[in-house]
């Protein structure tokens, strides 16, 4: 098992939050882990204890070359002394990034394969070409998520949330963690999804499906924001920096570009708008991706 480490809540005090009625917090668990941190232990738990369950000794998964799947797991995959192969979209760049150094350090073999070619991960083929190259591996998709992801994520909701709040908000890139907190809250509470892609829609019906299959449930206790790609996945504006810099300064939270800034940024708006109701207390999800 993965060291876990509990995290705490803390309260965002800002004028805003009290003309408009609300109160804002944050349940920390990009403090989970020293370096799986954040919503991929999650993701990873069962996946790892599914993988040691069948005796495997190497992991497999896929990731572009700034993915927080890929640090994670070559985390993961060296504190559990498992070894673990990154497929990596397109070429190789060097120097490596920080992403990839790291990944390396923990001891991550790193394989770079064509965008075309990545494109049909999930084919049958691809995998069986792997598995020529690499012998046998426990397969763990991009991004980590399938219905073991969904499981973890579930059982954080259930176990780690605390129940004083009324909406909880969390950013959304595959939609694997927002699956397993509507299923693990069983319909309890407002779940806020705020998706870090443009063209998010699409992920509605991801979410439903990942929601499906794992519990034979349908829930309506859940909303997917798409206005706050802020241009796309990786993308930033000069916008989301100001905004990012001025919440670590005032308020010393550090965020990320990729999706906890996307994330804040859009509970800020959505509180402008009136979107929650007065008198709630809203919780953002801090889902790590700080290094
Ligand atoms: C991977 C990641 C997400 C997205 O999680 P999904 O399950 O793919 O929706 C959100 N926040 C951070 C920090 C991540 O690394």
């Amino acid at each position: 098992m993965l060291k876990y480490i509990d995290t705490p809540v803390t309260e965002i005090h800002d004028e805003l939050f009290l003309t408009a009625g609300v109160r804002v917090f944050i349940k920390h668990e990009e403090l989970n882990h020293p370096t799986v941190a954040g919503n991929k232990w999650w993701k990873l738990k069962y996946n790892l204890e599914r993988a040691t369950t069948l005796n495997h000794d190497t992991l497999l998964t896929f990731g572009g070359a700034f993915s927080n799947h890929i640090y994670s797991t070559a985390a993961a995959a060296n504190e559990l002394g498992l070894k673990s192969i990154g497929v990596i979209r397109g070429e190789e760049t060097l120097p490596l990034n920080e992403t990839l150094t790291f990944a390396k350090a923990c001891g991550m073999h790193l394989t770079y394969v064509s965008r075309e070619a990545y494109r049909t991960k999930t084919q049958k083929e691809f995998v069986d070409q792997l598995t020529a190259q690499f012998g046998n591996f426990y397969l763990i998709p991009e991004g980590g998520t399938n219905t073991l992801a969904v499981n973890g994520c579930a059982e954080f909701a259930r176990e780690k949330l605390p129940s004083d709040f009324d909406y909880v908000c969390l950013p959304v890139g595959t939609g694997g963690t927002i699956s397993g907190i509507i299923v693990g809250l069983d319909g309890a509470k407002e779940i806020v999804g705020i998706s870090v892609l443009k063209g998010g829609e699409f992920l509605k019906d991801e979410i439903k499906k990942l929601v499906w299959d794992f519990s034979q449930k349908e829930y309506s206790n859940w909303t997917l924001q798409t206005a706050y790609h802020f241009g796309g996945y990786g993308k930033k504006t000069d916008d989301l920096t100001r905004f990012i810099e001025r919440m670590q300064e005032k308020h010393s939270i550090r965020l990320d570009f990729v999706y906890t800034g996307k994330l804040l940024a859009g509970i800020y708006d959505l509180i402008e708008k009136g979107f929650y109701k007065k008198g709630s207390r809203i919780l953002m999800l801090h889902t790590g991706g700080l290094r």
